[in-house]
């Protein structure tokens, strides 16, 4: 049935989510084989689910017909929302409601096949063939380039010259298996789409509050009395979760604010909006710090107790010119030792309870955000004063023991070579609030895909290990060596220190890696973890791609070519490969980087000496696993029907190319083949291990009988742990990722659990399993003061009962610690308490924020009065400096961002998303579109220094035309779905524009704020 869009939003109505299309049987083909629309889930099986887009994780059912009684493969004919799931609800937005189109999309990929070097054309290939010819060229190239030692003799154990990325939307299982893939060859570039969206989220709440995770659940934003949306906009990119925003508002009367350089959908239903320039974020929340401290409107008790405001800091400390102290120009990167505490005699910090020494926390950042005043905000941020005052007003409302606010963010402030100080400033103003561990407060981090945060969790970054751990490093060569410098120290007397277990939760991960192989005599098998000189994140590693010094790589479920910054240079570095190896379900750009798409991709694939190997994965519907949604719960899912064709499960490819590998080092020897040969890889089925025994051993087993204190055994041998209080660093206990310990235990598998029961504030904890220990608010001992009694009755959450803690939620704390014991409510830090000043070697650019300038700018001196415009401590390749564009020759900012009908560049291979949003476009301001004659409808080009692409311009009020500093500023939008692939019109790849340089602290690229120029064509 050929339908335009037109036709179809007459038909479906203009503000139609899919669920409508799919309501009135337009989606799938398959449907309109059915019987009437009231009987055509008849015969049908149902099958649980979650949407694979974004990190709401929204329930499914998903129905299939066709049995193996009838000699038939099951095939999903429809998907809706599942009623009973707690944050969902039986919503789903228009790209979960079309998530049928994308099962059955024509760019499913149905069998292996192969571009050999300099050819123009695809063939189809067998697994074995592939595989075979995978397993060889790894082994050859492992062979031909592992470092075993550096060159000062130290052993490292590395590989560089291939990489592997990992997936956003498979499932943990998946993700344990790439891990010891990749690690057990001694590849370093190891990452994953956590990379290029909320790596700055981690790095930057991790050191303040002590988790780099969403603090609350989407639920609980109902309990909100304000909401601020700022760095993200939830109405269209996490649309389902949005909704308890708008319960928040109707039910609780909360006040929503947006702050944003478009009047976006979540501005549009909100009750005020602030615009402001993209990339200008950090000014503007420490100008929100300015005047809360300015206004003395900040939670006194819960600062003085739950904060480290009162800690003495060093003399030596020092901010000056933008630069914190000790800033060394030549190598761009700071000498710490001065951003630390007084100590006394015991080696404990020095503290003032009375906030009176000039050098408490409190009072040095006093000083530090003073030079945010209103006026300098407006001048950098282009945001009208009154707006900026009346959101500055509005939370400090909440400064009140009994008001929270909440503050939701995604990739517009990750997105920034500031993007983790900016996320720093946010949740130090929650610190101050006393909105941490409150119901209804918090900072949600709305993460994007559906599983990033299990990505994350699982330790697939290249400088990671799983559950946050810290891949060891060259100089730490001996396992003492490495844990005496990953396990914190006191930092107060009586604190839960909780990272002072390091020791238990590495051993246990050693034990799960290498199996019987891991043995005290050989230190767990330490020295066969490869040991990194440098980081080899995605930006480094590309540019060494680029440099001609990687050979091989491996893409799963994963675009690098369309979501990589700077894409022509991507695509170069891309064609320096001899092999590149695709996992997906879809044809994607990166798999075809070699095809000439005209003014899309112009390249002449006879001059691309790549081979490329095309694997065809299975999606999210046909496979059994979990996947963690925004707020840390892992969702059980299962399988509906079998992949398309002769396509496989992810898990099926790794484990059939490892089991190769391994054959042929058992067989021919080769370059340091213990750690291949040594990787604990027992499953029933080598070549494809099931995902119910992996999850499993992602929750970890006892590997000797366990017992407490008193010598009562308290696990079994053989039995799996019931949470990670039980490990051991004595190799009695094995454990993939500690902080997923308890999601499979003895009593089930309690990721697969649906009781949806609201125990208190719409908290359901039989719903699924969260990490860590099913909490569901990060931290909320700090909802109570130091005496226990709760900061607001409505909110209470957690109770001392006289002897335990217990009560709605599993308490964030010691449960047998009672109030008034002195033990901080924020039990990851060695302090025991949320950091303003998060000193020592927590981030690179200094332990108080600061507003630093995108490195495309069209700001020239600073409204600071300070010399260093941009981050000092960001990572600049030199030859990235000549992609960089200048204000004289491209005036306007532009910025990224997704829309309500398109999910990243997935969607458009479904049928039905592409009908809602078939055609590329970008956003400019009706004033700028006037002065340069562009009319909407019309073609425009807009270029950066590094390309251009041509878009349909949609002239709009949405973007604003601000003053900043003094100058007026226009703003482009450029929303990034379309390509060269799938279901759409074919379209530029936005990445084109971007800038190749990230935060400095994770190395999360510049995608919200560069420099464009725009023309009409
Ligand atoms: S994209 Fe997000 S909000 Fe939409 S259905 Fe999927 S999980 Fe839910």
């Amino acid at each position: 049935m050929a339908l335009g869009r037109r036709e179809f939003l007459k038909s479906a109505g203009t503000c139609v989510g899919g669920a409508s299309a799919i309501a009135l049987g337009f989606a799938p083909p398959q449907a309109f084989a059915q019987e009437t629309r009231q009987y055509k889930l008849l015969r049908a099986k149902e099958t649980r689910n979650n949407c694979t887009y974004c990190s709401v994780g929204c329930g499914l059912l998903m129905y299939s017909l066709g049995d193996g009684a009838k000699n038939a493969k099951p095939s999903i004919f429809h998907i809706e929302g599942d009623p009973d799931h707690p944050v969902s609800r039986g919503s789903l937005c228009p790209k979960g409601a079309g998530l049928v189109d994308f099962i059955h999309s024509e760019g499913r990929l149905h069998y292996p096949s192969y571009r050999a070097p300099g050819s123009k054309e695809w063939t189809r290939i067998s697994w074995e063939e592939a595989t075979d010819r995978i397993a060889r060229l790894l082994k050859d190239d492992r062979d031909k380039n592992f470092i075993a030692k550096n060159e000062k003799g130290e052993t490292v154990n590395r590989w560089l010259t291939t990489g592997m990325l990992a997936s956003s939307a498979a499932s943990n299982e998946t993700g344990l298996l790439d891990f010891k893939f990749a690690r057990s060859m001694g590849m370093l570039a190891l990452d994953c789409q956590a990379r290029l969206c909320h790596g700055p989220t981690v790095s930057a709440l991790g050191p303040t509050l002590g988790r780099g995770a969403m603090t609350n659940n989407w639920v609980d934003i109902k309990n909100a009395n304000v909401v601020l949306i700022m760095g993200g906009n939830p109405a269209e990119a996490h649309p389902v979760g949005f909704k308890w925003v708008m319960e928040a508002k109707i039910r609780n009367g909360a006040k929503v604010m947006v702050v944003d350089p478009r009047f976006n959908r979540s501005a549009a239903v909100a009750d005020f909006y602030a615009p402001i320039r993209a990339g200008s974020d950090g000014a503007f929340l420490l100008g929100v710090i300015n005047y809360l401290l300015t206004h003395d409107q900040i939670q006194h008790e819960y600062v003085k107790s739950y904060t480290n405001a009162s800690f003495v800091v060093r003399e030596d400390f020092s901010f000056h010119e933008g630069l914190f102290s000790g800033y060394d120009a030549e190598k761009r990167s700071y000498d710490k030792s001065s951003w630390a505490y007084e100590r006394d005699a015991q080696g404990y910090a020095v503290t003032d309870p009375t906030l009176q020494n000039p050098r408490c926390v409190i009072n040095l950042l006093r000083e530090h955000a003073a030079r945010y005043t209103p006026d300098v905000v407006t001048q950098i941020t282009g945001t009208p004063e009154k707006d900026f005052l009346h959101v500055c007003e509005t939370l400090a409302a909440t400064s009140a023991p009994d008001l929270t606010s909440t503050i939701l963010f995604a990739l517009g402030w990750t997105h920034h070579t500031n993007g983790t100080q900016i996320i720093r400033t946010a949740a130090m103003i929650q610190l101050l609030l006393g909105n941490v561990g409150m119901p209804g407060g918090g900072l949600n981090a709305l993460r994007g895909h559906s599983n990033i945060q299990g990505y994350t969790d699982l330790g697939l970054l290249s400088l990671r290990l799983p559950g946050y751990m810290n891949l060891p490093k060259d100089s730490q060569q001996t396992l003492d060596t490495y844990l005496q410098a990953v396990t914190p120290h006191a930092d107060e007397p009586g604190q839960v220190n909780y990272w002072h277990n390091t020791p238990k939760f590495f051993v246990s991960l050693m034990k799960t890696l290498w199996g019987d192989h891991a043995t005290p005599t050989n230190n767990w098998g330490y020295d066969w973890l490869p040991k990194w000189d440098r980081s080899y994140d995605m930006l480094a590693y590309f540019e060494m791609m680029h440099q001609g010094k990687v050979n091989g790589y491996i893409a799963q479920g994963f675009n690098p070519l369309a979501a990589m910054p700077d894409k022509n240079r991507m695509r170069d570095a891309l064609s320096k490969l001899r092999f590149l190896i695709t996992m997906d379900p879809l044809d994607t750009e990166t798999a075809n980087f070699w095809q000439n798409e005209g003014t899309f991709n112009d390249v002449k694939p006879e001059d691309i000496q790549t081979e490329v190997f095309r694997l065809p994965a299975s999606c999210f519907a046909e496979e059994n696993g979990s996947i963690v949604n925004s707020a840390r719960w892992l969702q059980w899912h299962y399988e509906g029907a079998r992949p398309p064709g002769d396509a496989w499960n992810d898990g099926r490819i790794i484990g059939t190319i490892f089991t190769k590998l391994r054959a042929l080092y058992a067989k021919e020897g080769g370059v340091s083949p213990e750690p291949v040969l040594n990787m604990q890889w027992n499953y029933q089925d080598p070549e494809d291990p099931t995902p119910e025994e992996v999850a499993k051993e992602a929750n970890g087993y006892a590997l000797a009988d366990i017992t407490d204190d008193k010598g009562r055994v308290v696990v079994r041998r053989g039995e799996l742990l019931p949470d990670f209080s039980v490990m051991k660093d004595d190799g009695t206990t094995a454990s993939y990722c500690w902080i997923f310990a308890g999601s499979w235990t003895e009593a089930g598998n309690q990721m697969a659990r649906r009781d949806n029961t609201d125990t208190g504030l719409g908290t359901t904890p039989g719903w699924a399993w969260a990490w860590p220990a099913n909490r569901r608010i990060l931290y909320n001992r700090a909802s109570l003061d130091v005496q226990g009694r709760p900061w607001d009755p409505k909110r209470q959450i957690i109770a001392w009962d006289g002897q335990r803690w217990g009560g709605g939620d599993v308490p964030d704390y010691p449960v047998t610690s009672p109030p008034n014991s002195g033990v901080g409510p924020f039990i990851m830090h060695s302090e025991g308490v949320g950091l303003l000043f998060a000193g020592g070697d927590k981030l690179v650019d200094g332990p108080f924020p600061e507003h630093y300038e995108p490195t495309e700018t069209p700001v020239l001196s600073s409204a600071l009065g300070k010399t260093t415009l941009r981050n000092p401590a960001a990572r600049f390749y030199a030859d990235e400096k000549p992609r960089m564009g200048d204000p004289a020759q491209y005036p306007y900012v532009a910025t990224t961002y997704s829309i309500t009908e398109l999910f990243r560049h997935w969607t458009k291979h479904s049928r039905l998303n592409a009908i809602m949003q078939p055609e590329q476009f970008v956003e400019i301001g009706d004033k700028l579109a006037g002065k340069l004659g562009i009319a909407a409808g019309d073609m425009v080009r807009v270029s950066s220094h590094r390309g251009y692409i041509e878009a349909k311009a949609v002239v709009t009020k949405r973007l604003k035309r601000l003053s900043v500093m003094g100058k007026d500023l226009d703003q482009v939008g450029v929303p990034c779905h379309w390509g060269f692939k799938g279901a759409t019109q074919k379209g530029y790849l936005a990445n084109t524009l971007t800038p190749a340089i990230g935060d400095a602290n994770s190395q999360t690229p510049e995608f919200k704020a560069f420099l464009v120029n725009v023309e009409k064509v």
